[in-house]
């Protein structure tokens, strides 16, 4: 499946974004559609999704990455008030390792609650010597090179 492109025949989000795949839609700009996902991890899980096909957050456009960034505040404020939740986790799962399983970058809203069954929080590592300080100028230095910073 190629990275970046309007729209891939064999994608299920860009299915759902051209209607083929019924979907309950809560949001729809020219830009994004928002709907429920269908397998959610508490009610009223919601999945943000660009309309136009890139693989994954690291092929996003930034002026589309801007229009998802402005419309999250008030798409979350809506799925705390629906659900009733306490809080949200908003979540990218970006590559195949870290749980993505429809190639076509989205962002979920998990609804959260005290003593629900959800599992948090995720366990930590620690830096060692100058492992931190190398990691800083690796960093730095992968922004400097990249063409769209
Ligand atoms: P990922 O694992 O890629 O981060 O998330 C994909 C999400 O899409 C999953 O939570 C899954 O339940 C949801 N999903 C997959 N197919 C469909 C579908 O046809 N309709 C809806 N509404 N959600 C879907
Ligand atoms: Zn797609």
């Amino acid at each position: 499946m190629s990275r970046s492109e309007p729209s891939h025949p064999d994608c299920v989000f860009c299915k759902i974004v051209n209607g083929a795949i019924a979907s309950s839609v809560v949001l729809e700009t020219v830009d994004v559609v928002a709907i429920l996902d269908i397998h959610p991890v508490n009610q009223g899980h919601v999945l943000l999704i660009p309309k136009s096909h890139h693989s994954d957050l690291t092929e996003l456009p930034e002026a589309l990455a801007a229009k998802v960034g402005a419309i999250l505040p008030r798409l979350c404020r809506a799925v705390l008030s629906a659900s009733g939740a306490e809080g949200f986790h908003l979540i990218v799962n970006n590559g195949e390792c870290a749980g993505q399983t429809v190639s076509h970058g989205h962002w979920h809203i998990i609804p959260r609650r005290r003593g629900d069954a959800v599992h948090w929080p995720w366990p930590h590592v620690e830096y060692l010597g100058d492992e931190l300080g190398r990691m800083k100028l690796a960093i730095e230095g992968a922004l400097k090179s990249d063409a769209q910073a």
